[in-house]
């Protein structure tokens, strides 16, 4: 009789180490890549994306370790249909942020505008609040 398999979470528990703010991965890499059996990269479960193979992800650690999976540490490149400009985007929701994608790509494209000087602060008002607030925390970094 086959084994349980392990809960997909738990085995990536056993092979990561907390290491300042870095969540560093001890198991195989594959192309200078985080990688586990019938998973790929670990970060995709961590990040949701399990079931969006679509969806790419980008590693930007700050340190630039190549093991670290701090879900964090690596950006999601989530491209809108080339071919149907109003397809919806995946239906995918960021753990790290509690937005769904849609609000980001939403705060995306009117930080965009704003930026822009295509619309004003005050145009923003029509949006949900925490939706607005998040597009002016953004433009008020550094860009
Ligand atoms: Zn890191």
């Amino acid at each position: 009789m086959a084994r349980p398999k392990k809960p997909v979470h738990e085995r990536i528990d056993r092979l990561t180490q907390q290491h300042d703010g870095h969540l560093l991965w001890k198991g195989q890499m594959r192309r200078g890549k985080p990688h586990l059996d019938r998973v790929g990269n670990p970060v995709r479960v961590l990040l949701g994306l399990a079931d969006h193979p679509t969806i790419q992800v980008r590693p930007c650690c700050p340190e630039k370790h190549p093991n670290c999976i701090n879900p964090h540490h690596w950006r999601v490149i989530v491209e809108k249909s080339r071919i149907y400009d109003d397809a919806p985007p995946p239906n995918w929701s960021d753990p790290r942020s509690g937005f769904s994608n849609r609000d980001l790509i939403e705060i995306e494209e009117n930080l965009e505008l704003l930026q822009n000087n295509e619309i004003t602060v005050e145009d923003l008002d029509m949006l949900p609040a925490h939706i607005k607030a998040e597009i002016l925390v953004r433009g008020s970094g550094p860009l």
